[in-house]
């Protein structure tokens, strides 16, 4: 089997090519299977005000719950996702589910969703985020789409106008991962961000590191110059949070607070504070 469906090129295969092969389409069927069967899952992670030190949001982050091998983290499954296109489906229910259950939490919470260069470029998305909000009945302002560089990257033109789109109907642009792609800067300056998320390889360093240290506080200043919303990821330790509070940082997000949880204990968190 594995050979006919390699056919045309099977006299290129070494056996472990071949098996391979083999896990990527056994991968490919269980991801496809999944989708169909509600397989997946949105787990959530606070994002804590530094001022209030108050919930001011929460990120959804997708999780696979496989039959056998369990709970399945994005990195095991995306890339392929992704490469095949079925992030596209998979976005549109990840959407759809964040809207719906944003909608049924207290007060003005955000909710954060991931977007990958696949569902960016998508021609359906302003329709299917469109939908999402209707139907959960979300006022935009809540809804926040993070995008790596990496969407930012093509075609520069379209992605301007997308965005444009994508703002018009009321949505927050979160840049995620800042600092970690070739020309930050230049995106924050061609782009309309409501909100910059700085990585967690800085977040990481704060303490060990003069450069990272001072780069943190170089984004924060510029980016309250700008307006933008400062958010730093990956925060463990209480000298970190110390560190970003020092730096004027507006949110922080990180195992310190919360891991992210699931949908079901997300009401009692927001109980207890
Ligand atoms: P991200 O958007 O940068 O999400 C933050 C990641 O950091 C999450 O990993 C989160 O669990 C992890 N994290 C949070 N706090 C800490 C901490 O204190 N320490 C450490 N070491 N890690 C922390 P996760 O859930 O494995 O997701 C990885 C990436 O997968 C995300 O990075 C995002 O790019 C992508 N992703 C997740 N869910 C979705 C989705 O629904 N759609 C799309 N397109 N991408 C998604
Ligand atoms: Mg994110
Ligand atoms: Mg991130
Ligand atoms: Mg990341």
């Amino acid at each position: 089997r594995a050979k006919a469906e390699g056919r045309g090129c099977w006299r290129f295969f070494e056996p472990d090519m071949d098996a391979r092969m083999q896990r990527r389409r056994t991968l490919e069927l269980d991801l496809r299977r999944a989708l169909l069967t509600g397989g997946f899952e949105l787990f959530y992670q606070p994002v804590i005000d530094l001022a209030s030190r108050r919930i001011s949001g929460l990120e959804a982050l997708l999780r696979w719950q496989h039959p056998e091998r369990g709970l399945v983290l994005p990195a095991a499954f995306m890339p392929l996702a992704e490469e095949i296109g079925l992030i596209v489906p998979i976005g549109e229910w990840v959407l759809a589910r964040a809207c719906a259950d944003a909608a049924g939490w207290p007060g003005r919470l955000r909710v954060a969703v991931n977007l990958s260069p696949t569902q960016f470029a998508h021609r359906g998305l302003v329709d299917v985020i469109a939908a999402a909000l209707d139907r959960s009945g979300l006022d935009p302002a809540r809804l926040e789409l993070e995008i790596t560089e990496a969407v930012m990257l093509h075609d520069t033109g379209a992605t301007l106008a997308r965005l444009h789109r994508l703002k018009s109907l009321g949505v927050r642009i979160v840049m995620d991962d800042f600092g970690t792609g070739t020309s930050s800067l230049s995106y924050l300056r061609r782009f309309p961000f409501d909100k910059v998320k700085i990585d967690r390889s800085f977040t990481r360093e704060l303490e060990q590191s003069r450069q990272s240290h001072a780069i943190v506080r170089a984004v924060t200043d510029m980016c309250s110059a700008l307006s933008v919303v400062t958010t730093a990821e990956g925060v463990e330790t209480e000298a970190q949070l110390q560190t970003l509070c020092e730096d004027g940082c507006g949110e922080a997000q990180g195992n310190l607070f919360s891991h992210p949880l699931p949908a079901a204990e997300i009401m009692g968190l927001l109980a207890r504070q």
